[in-house]
């Protein structure tokens, strides 16, 4: 009798079956916005059957660190994706999941005896998982992402010819969202993982080049709709479906130059420009600064960021005496020459400090056992331990509160 119940433990499934789809750069904004018009049936319907959240970032709000949050727990100075930028090399470090400093999900999942599955993710190659479609390059063409580099990389051998047979027009020049998902759908309809990880990343790229939330953009997600509508149809029943996304995007429609500003000032103190914030060490920048708060257009600074802040999100920065964030739509450039605020490139783009208002990314979680509910802002590190509950497992690493308790029946 023991044993016999020794054997059912062993045996338990997850607790849920896990669908985790990440649309990059997906702005909360596409949603709340009406004027925007999106038509998303298939992620409005996630929507209002399940909950959903507008979520606060972390420092970097970029691509790579955010996605590594997502599946740690633990901020990017933790889990050690630090990059600003893409990974530029085919040596890069950032590529491997080895880079990671702290457990992720796919880790302890696949330890506990799940089936992972990883399509696109960031950060995965090398990883502990049935099935890997790692995020890879040698050499972007473009912004675009070579096929035959990804499907070269991905695991076991031979798992992008069984999704080709499946998906006659699986192969292509490159990588794009139909791939991800086409290899999503072939696993969930096949292999019946017990947790899928996709990241849709046309959104992002289309934002980049014809700016935030732009008509293309929209398109993208709408077909994105469509692309997630088919992995749904696979999912074995039962199956929890999760929407995230790594950050929010703006405009650089505006530049702000804060060593400019302060050099027309005749004043010599040290200024520096990191995680889309401004700050210093020194008192007389910092008075300086604090006096050109809500003078518009003239010094694009539109508040003080308490250190207390700065400091949970970017320890690096507790140096830094005061900290200044700009208004929607102006960057903070390091640069010595320029006009002190001039014209951006009017592009979309990410990196801001994740606090700053409307500047926020998405959680949406539904199906069976999950309530329609509205859980207004969540914290991204929330995500990851929410996602382990779900599983059925543990994330020891992460000190964030499960949103478990308030999104299950
Ligand atoms: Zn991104």
């Amino acid at each position: 009798m023991l044993a016999l119940a020794a054997v059912a433990i062993a045996q338990r499934p997850p607790a849920h079956k896990l669908l985790v789809i990440s649309i990059d750069g997906l702005d909360a904004r596409f949603f709340s916005d009406p004027a925007l018009r999106v038509k998303a049936p298939n992620i409005r319907r996630l929507m209002r059957d399940g909950a959903s959240a507008t979520v606060v970032g972390v420092a970097p709000s970029e691509t790579w660190p955010a996605h590594a949050s997502m599946m740690t727990g633990v901020s990017p100075w933790q889990n050690g994706i630090t990059a600003p930028d893409l990974p530029a090399s085919p040596g890069d470090r950032f590529f491997a999941a080895a880079t990671l400093r702290t457990p992720a999900l796919w880790d302890l999942a696949t330890r506990a005896g799940m089936k992972v599955a990883t399509v696109n993710w960031p950060s995965t190659l090398g990883a502990d998982v049935a099935f890997d479609f790692p995020a890879y390059w040698q050499t972007l063409q473009g912004n675009a992402v070579p096929f035959d580099a990804m499907a070269q990389k991905s695991t076991p051998p031979g798992i992008a010819d069984r999704v080709e047979k499946a998906f006659p027009s699986f192969e292509k020049q490159v990588w794009d969202d139909s791939s991800s998902a086409n290899a999503a759908t072939f696993l969930l309809a096949n292999e019946r993982p017990d947790l899928v990880l996709v990241h849709m990343s046309e959104v992002e790229e289309e934002q980049r080049e014809t700016t935030a939330r732009s008509i293309y953009a929209r398109d993208t997600l709408e077909t994105d709709d469509d692309l997630i509508g088919q992995m749904l149809a696979k999912m074995a029943p039962g199956t929890i479906v999760v929407l995230v996304s790594d950050h929010g995007f703006e405009n650089d429609n505006r530049v702000v130059r804060p060593r400019v500003l302060l050099r027309e000032a005749g004043i010599k103190g040290r200024v520096e420009v990191a995680d889309g914030l401004i700050g210093t060490a020194d008192p007389a920048v910092a008075a300086h600064l604090k006096g050109l708060i809500g003078q518009g257009r003239k010094s694009g600074l539109a508040r003080e960021v308490p250190m207390s802040e700065v400091r949970a999100k970017a320890p690096a920065l507790g140096r830094w005496i005061a900290a200044f964030d700009t208004l929607p739509d102006y960057v903070a450039s390091d640069e010595e020459r320029g006009p002190a605020v001039g014209p951006g490139t009017h592009l979309g783009v990410s990196g801001f400090w994740p606090n700053r208002p409307g500047y926020r990314s998405v959680f949406v979680i539904a199906g069976d056992g999950v309530r329609a509910v509205k859980l207004g802002e969540i914290d991204m590190l929330q995500i990851a331990p929410t996602l382990a509950e779900a599983l059925g497992i543990k994330l020891p690493v992460a000190k964030s509160s499960s949103l478990w308790h308030s999104v299950s029946r």
